[in-house]
C-alpha cells in the first residue's frame, strides 16, 4: 500500500490543489485534521463548503482518509464540547472520518477526532477499545494530535502533544498513527517527523506555506516511509530500529519521481 500523509493545510488551496493533483498515484491519502484556518479572513462556513468539495474530488481519484483537528470545530455538543460537526460521517459518503474505522487491503485504519473535553475524549476511548477487539492485521490511526513526549510533539520549549493519546498507544500497540497538529516539530532542534514508541511508527510532517505541503509518503511493501518538505528530505525503514539522525533520502522511488514530472499536455 502506498499512502501520502498530510495535516494541517489550513485551508491552503495550493495545497489542496497539489494533493488532488498527486492523489491517484496513491492507495490511500490521510489528511489528519486543521483542515480549516480560524484565523482566515474567509468565513468558517464558507471554507468548508471549498474544502468539502476537495474532499469529494479527491475521493474520486483514490481512498480519502481525514480527521478533525482543533481548527475544524465548528458546533458545540449539548455538553457544551466542541466538535467538528461538518466533519461527520454522514456528511462525506465514502471517505474514512471521525469515529470511523475502515479496511483497507491489508490494513485497518481507525480516524478519530479531536477531543475538546471528556465526553469526546471518552467516546475515543470506547472507539479504539471496540476497534482493538477487531483488529487482526496492521492497524494504523489517525489522530490529529501527536502523543505526548516525542520529538513528533517537541515545539522547542515543551511538548505539545497528547498524554491520553501516549497511554492509548502504549496499551494498544497500533503499527502506526499518523498526525499533524504541531507545526514546527519536524523542523527544530530535538524534533522530528518520525518517532517509535514501543513498536509503533508515529507521524508528524510539519507544516510549511505554499505547494508543496510537507508530507509523509509510506509504502508498506517495501517497507519505507519518507518525508518530503522545505527543509530536505529523509527516509525511515519501518522494519529497522529508529537511530538519529535520520538519514536523507538517497534514491526517491521510481513510481514516486513519476508523481512529480510535468504533465505532458495531450496525455492522461
Ligand atoms: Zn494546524
Ligand atoms: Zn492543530
Amino acid at each position: 500500500m502506498r499512502l501520502l500523509l498530510v495535516a494541517d493545510l489550513h485551508y491552503s488551496l495550493r495545497q489542496f490543489d497539489w494533493v488532488l493533483d498527486k492523489a491517484a498515484r496513491f492507495d490511500v491519502v490521510v489528511i489528519a485534521g486543521d483542515h480549516l484556518d480560524l484565523s482566515s479572513i474567509v468565513d468558517g462556513r464558507a471554507q468548508s463548503v471549498v474544502v468539502g468539495k476537495y474532499f469529494r474530488r479527491l475521493s474520486s481519484k483514490t481512498r480519502v482518509l481525514i480527521c478533525s483537528g482543533n481548527h475544524d470545530l465548528d458546533s458545540k455538543h449539548e455538553s457544551g464540547e466542541r466538535v467538528a460537526r461538518w466533519l461527520s460521517a454522514s456528511q462525506h459518503e465514502g471517505i474514512l472520518c471521525d469515529g470511523e474505522s475502515v479496511v483497507i487491503d491489508d490494513t485497518f485504519f481507525t480516524a478519530c477526532p479531536w477531543w475538546d473535553g471528556p465526553i469526546v475524549r471518552a467516546a475515543i476511548a470506547m472507539q479504539l477499545a471496540e476497534a482493538a477487539s477487531k483488529r487482526s492485521q496492521r492497524w494504523i490511526w489517525i489522530h490529529h494530535a501527536p502523543p505526548a513526549k516525542s520529538p513528533v510533539s517537541w515545539g522547542g520549549d515543551r511538548y505539545f502533544g497528547d498524554v491520553e493519546l501516549r497511554e492509548w498507544i502504549d496499551q494498544y500497540r497500533p503499527d502506526m498513527v499518523l498526525s499533524g497538529h504541531v507545526h514546527q516539530s519536524p523542523f527544530i532542534k530535538e524534533g522530528s517527523w518520525a518517532d517509535r514508541i514501543g513498536s509503533t511508527w508515529v507521524f508528524n510532517a510539519g507544516q510549511q506555506f505554499g505547494a508543496p505541503p510537507a508530507h509523509i509518503v509510506i509504502d508498506t511493501q517495501t517497507e519505507e516511509a519518507f518525508w518530503f518538505s522545505a527543509a530536505g528530505n529523509q527516509v525511515v525503514r519501518l522494519s529497522s530500529a529508529l537511530s538519529r539522525p535520520l538519514p536523507g533520502v538517497q534514491a526517491i522511488p521510481d513510481w514516486l519521481k513519476a508523481a512529480d514530472l510535468p504533465r505532458v499536455p495531450g496525455q492522461a
